[in-house]
């Protein structure tokens, strides 16, 4: 039996490894990755009431899933590209994400520039389709719009040639909260999700089939063996590694593609629309996007060898996103003004393993069983990580033969949802815990740690108490997002983050001290080094 949790709402790390440290545990799912992937399938699975554990080696959404473009979208991209089913899928999937987790994605118009009348018609007829694509999940209509209104919609924009824009309408979001945010709805819905635990093996019964995995506490260096009717593979770009626990033969399935982004004071776009361009002088897609009153600009698609947690931009990454925003924005940013640079890095489907058994779902993500029946999904993106989670249980079910369970999370709100949200607040993101926090700040006389961020002691108190942060990375990465939005100031207020955690956490002062070393380390790594 998996005992049920005695106060889901105030689990903490060490509730939870208590829970499971018991041998005769058997599970029913067992994922491997607390990235969009991996919380999609863990929450698909307890939504059908399945015995359900999800473990991350690191913290949660430490790859890729907090290193995006921030966009809940139909990918207007795919649309030109002629795949109206992936399109549909996404679009479908972002109603859904707008409905259930309304505190923090936002319907965010983009305008796209237009300088030629052939991309006046191809785009205004493009985004027509798009509307059309939603159906009623459409978060607004497309519309061509003058000259006069592109410049005062995009204050700056290069005017020589400008015929108009085309206005469109997309969800942004913060990816790292939403993902907290579906660590708690999984714990609420009764299932387990624990960081900084380390899959370093597979477990394999007599007929050689999966049955669990051996798992590491990083904090504490114990091991623990899993016992899983399914394990599931969600681990993004390291999906190889754990294939290759399964199978040392295993054939590489994915390649790393890295993106960056380059994070810039409002001043520097000032506009509530976001831009997207939608061919750069490479060829590209970028999108300038309005985010925490910062501008978030990106991307860039760089083929690399390695998987890493922490990427890091090239050089030329950085001067081809710089180059093309001076094209476009008011004020030139110079590498001086980027506030902070972030990388991430996508899983590519590399050519087919002939020895594994591979079905496409669709393009957007694939799903993998190897002979051993361990279960590998990749792919996607943050916008469909519920439809991955779905497709990846059923698949389960059927390779299993369990019988189907019906999943309830199109229309499951998640953590944290809250109507009417003001976007203007800087707590809004918490959804219907900003309001706890600020009960808790009005009863101190303390000021925000960070005045320019908005982050408040309140805040790392809470993160430590409710949303299972256990390092100043994690507080100023994910819970807030201050390596992100200005990785100097970050290193100004770790000593603070690092001396509240302690209380919270019963560190000592020599955790405190290294904490904030290793934070600094870091975070140094978002700034850009001047030429
Ligand atoms: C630059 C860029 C921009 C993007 N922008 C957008 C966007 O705007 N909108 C959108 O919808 N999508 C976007 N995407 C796509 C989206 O971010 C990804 O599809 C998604 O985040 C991938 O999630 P994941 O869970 O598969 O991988 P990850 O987030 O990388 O998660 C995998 C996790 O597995 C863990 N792990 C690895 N090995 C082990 C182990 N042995 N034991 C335990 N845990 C392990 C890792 O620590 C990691 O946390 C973007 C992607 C990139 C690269």
């Amino acid at each position: 039996m998996i005992p049920s949790l005695p106060n889901k709402h105030t689990a903490t790390r060490d509730t939870l490894l208590k829970q499971i440290d018991q041998k005769q545990l058997l599970w029913d799912v067992l994922v491997i990755g607390g990235g969009a992937t991996g919380l999609g399938v863990a929450l698909d699975a307890v939504s059908r009431g399945y015995k359900t554990l999800l473990i991350e080696q690191s913290d949660f959404a430490k790859g890729t899933s907090s290193r995006s473009t921030k966009l809940v979208h139909g990918g207007v991209r795919y649309l030109a590209q002629g795949d109206f089913g992936l399109v549909r899928e996404a679009s479908v999937e972002r109603g859904l994400l707008c409905r259930n987790a309304p505190h923090l994605v936002k319907n965010q118009t983009f305008v796209i520039p237009i300088y030629s009348y052939w991309n006046m018609l191809k785009y205004t007829m493009g985004l027509k389709m798009y509307d059309w694509i939603s159906g009623s999940l459409t978060l607004g209509d497309s519309i061509f719009i003058s000259r006069k209104k592109t410049m005062q919609s995009i204050p700056g924009i290069n005017a020589k040639g400008l015929l108009g824009g085309v206005l469109y309408h997309d969800g942004q979001f913060d990816d790292s909260r939403l993902a907290v945010n579906l660590v708690q709805t999984i714990i609420e819905n009764g299932g387990y999700a624990i960081n900084y635990m380390k899959v370093t093996g597979l477990l394999k019964d007599d007929d050689r089939k999966i049955n669990g995995a051996v798992v590491e506490n990083i904090e504490s260096g114990r091991k623990y063996k899993i016992n899983a009717k399914a394990v599931v593979n969600a681990t993004g770009v390291f999906v190889d590694a754990i294939l290759k626990m399964d199978n040392v033969a295993a054939k590489k399935t994915i390649c790393v593609s890295q993106g960056v982004h380059l994070v810039l004071d409002k001043k520097f776009y000032p506009s509530d629309h976001a831009l997207m361009i939608p061919k750069t002088s490479d060829g590209r897609v970028l999108f300038a996007v309005p985010w925490h009153n910062k501008v978030v600009v990106g991307t860039t698609d760089t083929l690399v060898d390695e998987a890493s947690l922490e990427p890091q931009a090239l050089e030329k990454e950085v001067a081809f996103i710089l180059e093309t925003a001076c094209n476009y924005f008011t004020e030139k940013p110079k590498r001086s003004d980027v506030l902070s640079v972030f990388a991430g890095l996508r899983p590519l489907a590399a050519p087919q393993n002939g020895e594994q058994k591979t079905k496409e779902i669709s393009r957007s993500h694939k799903i993998i069983v190897s002979t051993s029946k361990l279960f590998t999904i990749l792919g996607g993106k943050w916008t469909t990580y519920r439809k991955m989670g779905e497709d990846m249980i059923n698949y389960v079910e059927k390779e299993l033969n369990w019988p189907h369970q019906k999943t309830t999370t199109a229309s499951l709100h998640i953590y944290g949802y809250s109507d009417g949200v003001n976007w203007s607040d800087p707590l809004y993101f918490y959804g219907s815990d900003t309001s706890k926090i600020r009960e808790r700040m009005n009863g101190t006389a303390e000021e925000w740690i960070s005045d320019s961020l908005k982050i408040h002691e309140m805040q790392v108190q809470w993160a430590v108490e409710h949303e299972m942060a256990r390092t100043v990375e994690d507080v100023l990465s994910r819970r807030t997002r201050a390596l992100l939005l200005n990785a100097r100031e970050s290193i100004r207020i770790a000593p603070v983050v690092a001396q509240i955690m302690a209380a919270g956490l019963k560190k000592n002062g020599e955790w405190v001290k290294q904490q904030v070393e290793e934070y600094t380390k870091l975070a140094n790594q978002y700034i850009l080094k001047q030429n």
